[in-house]
């Protein structure tokens, strides 16, 4: 049965004419295969069933956000807790979802970090919605393996859409949207998409200056900048003695300055390596400061060099145009991106992800194996998000942040934002007055 059900697959996959389909209809779900004489196993997918329990989980969670006030936001566990509660293997036998939920109840909420409480200030927010529980729901019910645009087009067409949407609301100049043959794509977590960027740049210029090279090659961020520059710099290949974090200063605001950046290429280049990538940030991690992406896109330039932005926090806010500025200079920036699953009330993951030239990516990033040849993507009429990113399959994230777009609204959003500053201005307010305290660096956003 499985080879039955494996070869129709395939089948479709590989695109058979839709003639053919109707004949032989294989989308049959694994129920109704189940039901052709393997009754009484399990139904996967049944409808009645998926209702009750549906319902029963979103009343719990329903629950859950009503209370979350009521649990201590850290967690309390020692390590290891869980190991004490679960038992040591799966069950033979079936156990009710009323039962399971009991389980979550009593074993998993104790372990949370709550992350989505009022009363969580940790790292980055992490602020999720109705509308992005909601957009999560439809795309992880749904379950489809968006690879390509004709392994489900809507997931493709969708995403570029929407990346548009979102390009437009920050202002990103055209050539970053597809309209202005760039494009946005929606990755999992700013690690990835800094990594695909780094591997672009990488191939590009190693097609200039021979793959022998690539232990000469540069990466520069400063030392505020995330660690997933190194990380990916790591990943990619380049020598581990050639990643820069260059020092930054209070004087500076710990933005890195373009002076800076000048002197260590060109120290760089008097040792006789090659300068390769940037990564500017626009609201570092640990102290929200922004680099001045004008100039040193300036310097990039001379060099040659692919400056990526890293807006992951910040960025949301830039769609006010009272803080549009901080993205003054991304015009002369290869690419950019930001977590909508940070501040912009969309579930994690989400990260957008806009670049001038897709094809960089796509020559870094393309593998085109028979059973994914079709014709949509031979005549190049269909963007193949599989070549813009790291992974094969790939989730259909844009559901989630076209509910929130549809259901809040740009102005919406932007009042959210700007709640969430003037919050941090009153008690940035109060710290001042208060001896005790110093604000040690410059409140840029919250
Ligand atoms: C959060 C953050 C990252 C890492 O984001 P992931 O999506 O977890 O990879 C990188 N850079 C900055 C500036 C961040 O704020």
């Amino acid at each position: 049965m499985k080879n039955m059900v494996q070869s129709k697959m395939f089948r479709v996959l590989i695109g058979l004419s839709s003639s053919k389909l109707k004949e032989e209809p294989l989308l049959m779900g694994s129920q109704e295969i189940f039901e052709n004489g393997f009754s009484g196993t399990i139904k996967p997918l049944d409808p009645e069933e998926f209702r009750r329990q549906g319902h029963l989980v979103i009343d719990f969670l329903a629950d859950y956000y009503k209370n979350v006030e009521k649990y201590p936001v850290r967690s309390q566990v020692e390590p290891g807790y869980l190991k004490k509660r679960v038992p040591g293997s799966a069950p033979y036998d079936p156990e009710p979802i009323e039962e399971i939920l009991c389980d979550v109840k009593k074993d998993i909420i104790p372990g949370l970090t709550h992350w989505q409480s009022p009363n969580y200030f940790a790292y980055f927010p992490s602020s999720g919605s109705i509308a992005g529980f909601l957009g999560e729901m439809l795309s992880t019910g749904f379950n489809i393996v968006g690879f390509n645009w004709m392994s489900s087009p809507a997931a493709t067409e969708l995403e570029s859409i929407v990346m548009d949407w979102l390009g437009k609301m920050l202002k990103l100049p055209e050539e970053f949207l597809f309209s202005g043959g760039g494009g946005g794509v929606m990755q999992g977590t700013t690690c990835e998409a800094i990594l695909c960027t780094v591997v672009a740049a990488r191939d590009q210029m190693l097609k200039k200056i021979g793959r022998d090279e690539i232990n000469k090659l540069v990466v520069y961020g400063s030392d505020q900048t995330h660690s997933a520059t190194q990380k990916a710099a790591q990943i990619a290949g380049i020598n581990p003695e050639n990643f820069r974090a260059i020092a930054t200063t209070k004087a500076n605001a710990f933005g890195l300055t373009a002076q800076a950046l000048r002197e260590t290429i060109e120290s760089d280049i008097e040792s006789g390596l090659v300068p390769l990538f940037l990564c500017a940030t626009i609201g570092t991690t640990s102290s929200t400061a922004v680099d001045p992406l004008g100039p040193l896109c300036d310097v990039a330039k001379e060099y040659g060099i692919w400056v990526h932005v890293d807006a992951a926090y910040a960025g949301s806010v830039c769609i006010c145009p009272e803080y549009r500025h901080f993205l003054n200079g991304v015009e002369n920036a290869d690419s950019f991106s930001f977590n909508a699953h940070k501040w912009f009330l969309t579930t994690l993951d989400c990260c957008c992800l806009w670049v001038k030239n897709p094809s960089a990516l796509v020559k870094a990033l393309s593998t085109y194996p028979e059973y994914l040849r079709n014709k949509a993507s031979e005549t190049k009429q269909v963007v193949d998000y599989k070549d813009w990113q790291i992974t094969l399959s790939r989730r259909f994230r844009s559901l989630k942040l076209w509910l929130v777009l549809r259901s809040y609204d740009v102005a919406n959003l932007r009042k959210f934002l700007r709640s969430h500053v003037k919050m941090a201005k009153n008690f940035e307010g109060l710290i001042g007055m208060d001896k005790r305290f110093e604000v040690v660096v410059p409140r840029n956003f919250t």
